[in-house]
């Protein structure tokens, strides 16, 4: 219990929205700035370069249901797929949350299977972290004509050509090539 309360001083994210599913009708527009610099997941660390706060409409809705409704945007450094450059990429999505309400508490199956709401305390960093990363891009590209690094030397192609020849390094051409270089030197 104490931990709760201390949690809730120090941290303005987590939202105790009992007053809002035990008053029906009742409707609540919290600003929350996010806490979060990066964005961390098994894919890596990311850092999170721009956020916008976001307004989280909570809801009751005839004492039978609670959304939970705002707008995320925020931008996010992550590294082009081809060449690794940094690339600064918005991710911009809604969320649109409905619980069913019975008798002045949250249930159902949504409510059981969410890490974000537990009884009657709404950590909406949790459910914003949830949400970036089921709206992660697939691909990012530092351009969609991005020519990637050489396999062979490792430059990033968008500086420059690196002089490597361009065929893809097959071992028996590579073998002839050594042979072929060998011949040349004497
Ligand atoms: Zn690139
Ligand atoms: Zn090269």
């Amino acid at each position: 219990m104490d931990k709760v309360c201390q949690d809730r001083k120090e941290n303005a994210v987590i939202i105790d929205i009992s007053d809002i599913i035990s008053c029906e009708n009742r409707e609540v527009t919290k600003e929350v700035q996010l806490e979060l610099t990066s964005f961390v997941s098994r894919l890596g660390r990311f850092p999170i370069t721009e956020k916008a706060p976001v307004f989280l409409r909570i809801a009751n809705q005839d004492n039978r249901r609670l959304l939970i409704r705002g707008s995320v945007d925020v931008t996010v450094q992550i590294p082009c797929g081809r060449c690794l450059a940094e690339v600064f990429t918005p991710i911009r999505f809604e969320i649109d949350k409905e619980f069913k309400i019975s008798d002045s508490a949250i249930c159902g199956e949504e409510a059981e299977e969410t890490d974000y709401l537990t009884g009657n305390i709404l950590d909406v960093e949790k459910l914003i972290y949830g949400e970036i990363l089921v709206n992660w891009p697939t691909k990012v590209l530092c351009s969609e004509d991005c020519k990637g690094i050489c396999k062979t030397c490792g430059r990033n192609l968008n500086e420059g050509e690196c002089g490597c020849s361009k065929t893809e390094p097959d071992l028996r051409m590579a073998a002839f090539q050594d042979v072929f270089n060998k011949f040349k030197e004497v």
